[in-house]
């Protein structure tokens, strides 16, 4: 029987990047993993659909070029084409990781695996024996219950990211980032959507403000977003698809040639029902150094049952460092107040802290609120994509930044500089005092600082 100092069981962004770091440390370290090393992120999650995105965005662009004085006649999206890019990227990045495992000495154990002892995960034949063992075993699509649903053979991601031809007419059910994202995909290459959600607004987390300026764009791109739509029924006959939804009381329907699931994801627990891990509704229960119930075990990622923790890979690569290094006696927590969070639509939604409204409950009157809107920003109408704002919230007599949200083009990018101003308790005057270059749409973060302050530039206040 092997040995190891921490054996891992699942090889998405939380298992991989706990071996790397364990590896680096000089940890002997074993990765279970029965699929392809990156999980959902690498293979059917993030990179394939931000790839895939990417082909949409070019393809929208090139067909809404002639304000930029580009005229192509007879352009048509290859479908089949994209997917292959898509793998070929794929392809290229779980190689890399493997690489990068293989020079960090990390034993990959290509199988099912099983926690069967707090020391001990069972991988196919082989038993593999450890001083401490983290769990990574990541989320699965969860299916909701709505009548005829899983009969009408809905799409979910990996079905989504797979097809090589664009449906027709596709009804996405939930406007969270997965549908909202698939969902501007669609409709770039052609597909007529609309995204039916059961709340008030999309992105439910999100700033309302923030959100607004994004359904209104969707909206001129042709996407239809329909909210407190509770879908009740879906029905398929033949290649056409029947979504009924509850909508201010009445019955609507929609149809479409597929519907796809945009619905949240729920912790995949297999391989450790046996364990005695300690569940919660939302997975397994761990503390803030990702310590489960049973001693000697972790558990970190999409598996995990913390509301605090939303299901995203960078909270997985951090939560994998604490675990490895708490394991190792080094003293390590997650902290979960400056995480940022991306929708990857055109345009993109991102944001970092509190909003407003938690804002004004957690720090009351000392509460403020700055903006700097996309049209006032040059590179933003250069690049011909002016809709979206950067919006502030301080707090305190000394305006320190407590939220920022961005709706707006490589919003994706900007929130890292909000995110590193955050983790340094910067305040707006900080920002302000710092020379951005011009024209970049990072300005927009310094201007409105400069508003917050009342000392605005490029714009009226
Ligand atoms: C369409 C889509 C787009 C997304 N886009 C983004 C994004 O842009 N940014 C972002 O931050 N997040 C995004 N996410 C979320 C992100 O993919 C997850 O948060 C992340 O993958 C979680 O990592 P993980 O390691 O916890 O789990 P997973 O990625 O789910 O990996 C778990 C791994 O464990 C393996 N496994 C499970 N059980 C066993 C077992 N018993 N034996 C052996 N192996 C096992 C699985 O095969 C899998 O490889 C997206 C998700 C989806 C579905």
């Amino acid at each position: 029987m092997a040995t190891y100092d921490i054996a891992i069981l699942g090889g998405g962004p939380g298992g991989y990047v706990a071996a790397l770091h364990a590896g680096v440390k000089g940890a002997k370290v074993a990765l279970v993993e029965r699929d392809r090393v990156g999980g959902i992120c690498v293979t059917v999650g993030c990179i394939p659909s931000k790839t895939l995105l990417d082909s949409s965005h070019a393809y929208w662009l090139t067909t809404h070029g002639e304000d930029y004085g580009i005229h192509v006649e007879g352009a048509r999206f290859d479908l089949a084409k994209a997917v292959a890019r898509k793998d070929r990227i794929v392809a290229q990045l779980v190689a890399g990781t493997e690489m990068l495992l293989k020079g960090r000495k990390v034993d990959l154990i290509k199988a099912e695996g099983t926690l069967v002892s707090p020391t001990q995960i069972r991988a196919g034949s082989e038993t593999v024996e450890a001083k401490a063992v983290i769990v990574a075993t990541g989320s699965k699509v969860g299916v909701p219950p709505i009548k005829g649903l899983a009969d009408a053979k809905p799409l979910d991601n990996v079905g989504a990211l797979a097809l090589t031809e664009a449906p027709k007419r596709l009804v996405v059910i939930g406007a969270g980032a997965i549908g909202l994202e698939l969902g501007t995909f669609f409709a770039e290459i052609g597909s007529e959507v609309t995204i039916l959600e059961m709340l008030p607004q999309p992105i439910a987390y999100a700033e309302a403000d923030v959100v607004r300026v994004l359904v209104r764009t969707l909206e001129q791109r042709g996407i239809k977003v329909r909210t407190s739509a509770k879908v009740t029924e879906v029905q398929r006959k033949g290649s056409a698809v029947t979504v009924t939804a509850e909508i201010d009381g009445k019955q609507e329907t929609f149809e479409g040639d597929q519907v796809l699931l945009g619905a949240g994801r729920v912790a995949n627990l297999s391989g450790v029902e046996q364990a005695g891990l300690a569940t919660n509704r939302l997975g397994i229960t761990v503390d803030e150094r990702m310590r489960t119930n049973v001693p000697g075990v972790w558990a970190i990622g999409d598996c995990i049952g913390d509301p605090r923790s939303p299901k995203l890979a960078h909270v997985a690569f951090t939560q994998a460092e604490v675990a490895v290094d708490t394991i190792l006696g080094e003293d390590a927590v997650m902290d979960y107040d400056v995480v940022p969070n991306v929708v990857y639509t055109h345009p993109e939604v991102a944001q970092v802290g509190l909003t407003e409204a938690q804002a004004k409950e957690k720090y009351g009157a000392d509460v403020k609120v700055a903006r700097f809107n996309f049209r006032a920003s040059a590179r933003a109408l250069a690049l011909g994509e002016s809709e979206g704002q950067t919006k502030i919230v301080t707090a305190g007599k000394d305006q320190r930044i407590v939220g920022v949200h961005i709706v707006g083009p490589q919003a994706s990018e900007l929130i890292a500089e909000a995110t590193l101003a955050m983790r340094l308790e910067a305040t707006v005057e900080d920002v302000a005092a710092t020379i951005h270059a011009h024209p970049t749409l990072a300005e927009t973060f310094r201007e409105a600082s400069l508003s917050a302050l009342g000392r605005p530039v490029h714009s009226a206040r």
